[in-house]
């Protein structure tokens, strides 16, 4: 590793996709940067693991075509979209446990925002007059900025959303995007997400479905980008302080006790750790103090093996009326055969041990598809911190990337990017963030 003493040198603090980005972003731009990470891998909370030899991911991810960060980071990195990510239009399949109608929506390939009206209008599974309603009332739903303090539940209510639409369209978007039940969720991030989706060009409202594992689609590619631009990566090696003086950074204490002098440093650790790195500051100890206040929710996605030959017939399918949400088949990804079932933000699952958890999974598959033969294996990988819970007023708790300490900056998804807690807002903040170091 080259001497990291040069005062142009960044510690980039956190090797997630935020910190992944601000480190990229600094290495374009010929500036000398140090990436730090905890774990013996790069990617954090979207990364690759081994379940019983099988790498898949810690947890299935979607993006979609407004993640313009995230599509331009791929590029100048070296990632062809078209190797990575399978783009299709926002067609949606959400089929009912109980046999009930599949209520289907269709998008077609008009501009925006007339794709997403005869999505709703053309709707199975919904009676015309709720869809005529939800159309109708659409164009002022998503022009307002509603109460910091109202939920998306309330929201949708006052807006006179029929329970049968609450539950077949908006809920299972809402859980979907912000990761929180409606009931708990922030309306008016809600609607700021949905604005930047479905408001800009038709293409942003795309699916972006990975094609390849988490780990080649982002981390590899940058460490590499990073590594060949002549930044250092530094594995298994945690920071357990940081060190200032006279309002400014200095330096990182580390975990084997050594000192490592740093006078520019991104911090893009999980918020709870930078919650407890800041406290010990008292220039910083307010920003620790909100997000300490921060609540979380977790993503179970439970991988189930078939025989190679069983298909699901699309890459992702939604189940309403269940604990499994989203089936997406891996077979696009290299995989086939394996189906990971996600079922984003807490619940009675959590309280399943894994056995249970997959078993019951596996039956609801069993219902969903008759024809498909027993499965193979299961496994279920949990997320208990997946995201910050995007509940009413946590926008106020989010930090600027700017601190008061000088030579500090933050990135994460839990900054304030105006998005919830997502791969694109990770690379925006840290994008930002190095941008902001680099000025
Ligand atoms: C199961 C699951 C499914 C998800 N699905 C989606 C999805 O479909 N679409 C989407 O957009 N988003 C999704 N998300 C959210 C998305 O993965 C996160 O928002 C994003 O990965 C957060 O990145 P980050 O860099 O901000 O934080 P992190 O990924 O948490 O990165 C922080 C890094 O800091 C390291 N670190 C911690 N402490 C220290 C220390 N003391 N010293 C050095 N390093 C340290 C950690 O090891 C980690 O690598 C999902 C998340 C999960 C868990």
């Amino acid at each position: 590793m080259s001497a990291v003493d040069d005062g142009d040198r960044v510690v980039v603090v956190g090797g997630g996709w935020a910190g992944l980005a601000a480190a990229c972003e600094l290495a374009a731009r010929g500036v000398p940067v140090t990436l730090i990470e905890a774990a013996q891998h790069v990617g954090g909370r979207a990364r690759t693991i081994e379940l019983d030899g099988r790498s898949v991911d810690n947890g299935q991810h979607l993006l979609l075509g407004a993640c313009t960060s995230t599509l331009k980071l791929l590029a100048t990195i070296g990632v062809r979209e078209s190797d990575a990510l399978l783009r299709l239009p926002l067609d949606l399949s959400l089929r009912r446990l109980d046999g009930g109608e599949t209520i289907e929506m269709s998008s077609l390939y008009l501009p925006a925002p007339w794709h997403l009206l005869a999505g709703l209008l053309g709707m199975r599974g919904i009676t015309l007059g709720e869809r005529l309603k939800a159309i109708s009332g659409l164009p002022s739903m998503l022009r307002e900025t509603p109460d910091e303090q109202e939920t998306v539940d309330g929201w949708l209510r006052r807006h006179g959303q029929s329970p049968d639409l609450i539950e077949g369209l908006w809920e299972p978007l809402c859980l979907s995007i912000l990761n929180t039940p409606g009931t708990r969720a922030s309306a008016r991030l809600f609607v700021t997400t949905l604005q930047e989706s479905f408001m800009g060009s038709r293409e942003h409202s795309d699916l972006l479905v990975p094609k390849v594992d988490l780990g080649r689609l982002l981390p590899q590619p940058a460490s590499r980008f990073i590594e060949t631009t002549g930044g250092d990566i530094r594995l298994g090696t945690r920071v357990t302080h940081l060190r200032a003086d006279d309002n400014r950074v200095t330096g990182l204490h580390l975990a084997d006790d050594t000192e490592l002098p740093a006078p520019r440093v991104i911090l893009a650790t999980p918020p709870w750790i930078t919650a407890q790195l800041l406290a010990e500051h008292p220039q910083t100890a307010a920003i620790a103090q909100d997000l300490a206040a921060l609540a979380y929710e977790p993503i179970c996605t439970v991988y189930i093996q078939y025989p190679e030959s069983v298909k699901l017939g699309a890459p992702l399918v939604g189940v309403l009326d269940a604990t499994s949400q989203w089936v997406f088949d891996r077979s696009y990804t290299g995989h086939p055969g394996l189906m990971a079932v996600v079922i984003s933000g807490g619940g009675p699952h959590m309280d399943l041990d894994n056995r249970m958890l997959i078993g019951e999974v596996q039956a609801e598959l069993r219902r969903l598809f008759p024809h498909w033969p027993e499965p193979l294996g299961g496994w279920a990988v949990r997320e208990k911190r997946a995201t910050f819970r995007a509940a009413p007023g946590c926008e106020t708790l989010r930090p600027a990337h700017a601190t008061a300490l000088t030579g500090l900056w933050l990135a994460g998804d839990y900054t304030r990017t105006g998005l919830p807690a997502t791969l694109e807002g990770a690379i925006r903040s840290g994008i930002q963030a190095a941008q902001t170091a680099n000025a």
